[in-house]
C-alpha cells in the first residue's frame, strides 16, 4: 500500500493493512505477498436497461475475483447505490480470507450494481439482474465463481441469476449461484446461516470471558438478513436485544424490543420508522450505547478513529463486512474490546453457501438439522482456531483470523506455482 495514497475510509487499504501486519507474523516471502494483494480479476459492465416509463438507464455494475487458489471464487452480490470498484474489490479479498479461516474450497469474489433496490420496480429488478448475469457470463459458474446474496439483494435475485445462467448454459445449473429459494436447490438454514454465525460466535465469546448470556445485553446495527436473523438468534439463547436500526436510524427499550413486533412491522414497512416498541436514537448512538455486545451488521467503517474511543461494549461481533476501520483496531484494541472479526463472525453464510453447492452438485439434500450441525461445527472449531492463534503469538483475534486465512492460501499458492 502506498502509504501517501491510504485512507482510513477505503475499505481496500483496510483490507491490505491487516493483511501486512499478518504476512508480516507469518514471516511470509514478498513475492507471494504481493501476489495475495491482488485481485486476479476485475470486470467492469454497463447496462442499459428498459425502465418502466419507456426511459433507458445504464447501469454500471462489477465482478470481482480477488483469488481462486484454493476453489472457485466465492462471494455476494450487492445492490446500492453507494457500490464502487475499491469496495468490491475490499469485499472480494475478505471473501479469500474468510473462506480460508473456515477452511472450505472456495476463492474469493464480490460483485456489485450501482443501483437502488428500494426505489425499482420488480420488473425493472429483474431486468438489472439479467442484464448483469450475461455482462458476466463467461467469468462465472460452479467451477469458476459463484455468486450470493448480499445488501440489496435476496433469494428472488438469485432466482433470476440462476435462471439466466442456465438459460444461456442450455443445461439445469442451480449450483451457479447460493442463497436461492429452496424449491430451485437452496439450502435449508442458508437465510438463517449468517446470523447464527453471528450467534454462535457470540456465545463462543461470552463462554471464553465467562460471562452469562441471560445477563447480557445487546445493539445491533442494521435490520436486514444479517441484522434481524442475528437479533433473533441472540434473543434465543438469553440476550437481551436493546436496540436495532436502520439506514434511517435506530430504536432504542432498556427492557429489550419486541423482535416478533419488529419483524412483522419491517415486512410490511420495509423500515423501523413508526415501530412504537422503542425510543428513537441515531445510528451513531447506538454504537456508543452501554451495552454487552455489539453487533454492527449494516455496512464497512462504521466504528472508526472519530467514534471508536466512545465505544462501550465489552464484545463485539462483526456481522457487516469491515463495519471496524484499520485505525479504530489499536483504539479498540487499547481499550481491551473483545472483537469478533468479520472474517469468522459472518462466516456462517458463506459456510451454508458451500453446503448448498456441494447438494445442488450431488442433487442430494440434507435436513435442516444436518446443515445446522455441520455449521456449528466449523464455526465452533472456527471461534477456538482463531482464539488460539491470538493466545500462541499475542496478536489481537482480527490478526490471528487473517493469519489463519492468509496462511492456507498462501500454501496453495506457493504449491500450485507460478504459471509462466
Ligand atoms: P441487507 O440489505 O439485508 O440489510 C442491510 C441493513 O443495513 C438494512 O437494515 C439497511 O437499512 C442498513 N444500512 C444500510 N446502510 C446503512 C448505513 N449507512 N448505516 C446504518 N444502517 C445501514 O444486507 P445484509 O445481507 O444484511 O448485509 C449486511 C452486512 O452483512 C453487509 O456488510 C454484508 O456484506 C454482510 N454480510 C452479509 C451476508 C449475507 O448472507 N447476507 C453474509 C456475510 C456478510
Amino acid at each position: 500500500m502506498n502509504p501517501q495514497v491510504a485512507s482510513e475510509d477505503n475499505p481496500y487499504h483496510a483490507m491490505e493493512a491487516r493483511l501486512d501486519l499478518a504476512a508480516a507474523r507469518l514471516g511470509l516471502e514478498p513475492n507471494l505477498i504481493s501476489i495475495l494483494r491482488t485481485c486476479e480479476r476485475e470486470i467492469t459492465v454497463s447496462m442499459p436497461v428498459v425502465m418502466d416509463d419507456g426511459s433507458v438507464n445504464v447501469f454500471e455494475g462489477f465482478r470481482v475475483q480477488h483469488s481462486t487458489s484454493r476453489g472457485p471464487a466465492k462471494g455476494g452480490i450487492r445492490f446500492a447505490m453507494n457500490v464502487n470498484r475499491e469496495e468490491v474489490r475490499a469485499l472480494a479479498a475478505w471473501m479469500t480470507w474468510k473462506c480460508a479461516v473456515v477452511n472450505v474450497p472456495f476463492g474469493g469474489g464480490k460483485g456489485g450494481v450501482v443501483c437502488d433496490p428500494f426505489k425499482m420496480s420488480k420488473g425493472e429488478l429483474e431486468r438489472v439482474t439479467r442484464r448483469y448475469v450475461t455482462g458476466i457470463m463467461d467469468f462465472i459458474g460452479p467451477d469458476r465463481d459463484v455468486p450470493a446474496p448480499d445488501m440489496g439483494t435476496d433469494g428472488q435475485v438469485m432466482a433470476w441469476f440462476m435462471d439466466t445462467y442456465s438459460m444461456h448454459s442450455r443445461n439445469y445449473l442451480p449450483a451457479s449461484v447460493t442463497g436461492k429459494p429452496i424449491s430451485l436447490g437452496g439450502s435449508l438454514g442458508r437465510i438463517e446461516a449468517t446470523g447464527r454465525g453471528v450467534m454462535l460466535c457470540a456465545r463462543e465469546a461470552l463462554k471464553h470471558l465467562g460471562m452469562n448470556p441471560k445477563e447480557c445485553t445487546v445493539a445491533v446495527q442494521g435490520s436486514g438478513n444479517v441484522g434481524m436473523i442475528s437479533a433473533l438468534q441472540l434473543a434465543s439463547i438469553g440476550i437481551k436485544v436493546v436496540a436495532m436500526s436502520d439506514v434511517h436510524g435506530a430504536l432504542y427499550n432498556e427492557n429489550g424490543l419486541d423482535l416478533a413486533g419488529l419483524r412483522k412491522h419491517m415486512q410490511v414497512q420495509r423500515k423501523l420508522d413508526g415501530f412504537k416498541g422503542g425510543d428513537r436514537l441515531s445510528n451513531k448512538e447506538l454504537l456508543e450505547l452501554s451495552v454487552d455486545i455489539l453487533v454492527p451488521a449494516a455496512t464497512e467503517n462504521v466504528i472508526n478513529s472519530r467514534n471508536a474511543a466512545k465505544i462501550q461494549a465489552k464484545i463485539i461481533v462483526e456481522g457487516a463486512n469491515g463495519p471496524v476501520s484499520a485505525k479504530a483496531d489499536k483504539i479498540l484494541d487499547d481499550k481491551g474490546v473483545f472483537v469478533v472479526p468479520d472474517i469468522l463472525a459472518n462466516a456462517g453464510g458463506v459456510t451454508v453457501s458451500y453446503f448448498e453447492w456441494v447438494q445442488d452438485r450431488m442433487s442430494f439434500f440434507w435436513t435442516q438439522r444436518e446443515v445446522e450441525e455441520r455449521m456449528e461445527r466449523i464455526m465452533v472449531d472456527s471461534f477456538a482456531a482463531t482464539v488460539d492463534m491470538a493466545q500462541r503469538f499475542g496478536e489481537s483475534n482480527r490478526i490471528a483470523a487473517y493469519m489463519l486465512g492468509v496462511d492456507r492460501v498462501a500454501e496453495t499458492t506457493r504449491m500450485r506455482g507460478i504459471y509462466a
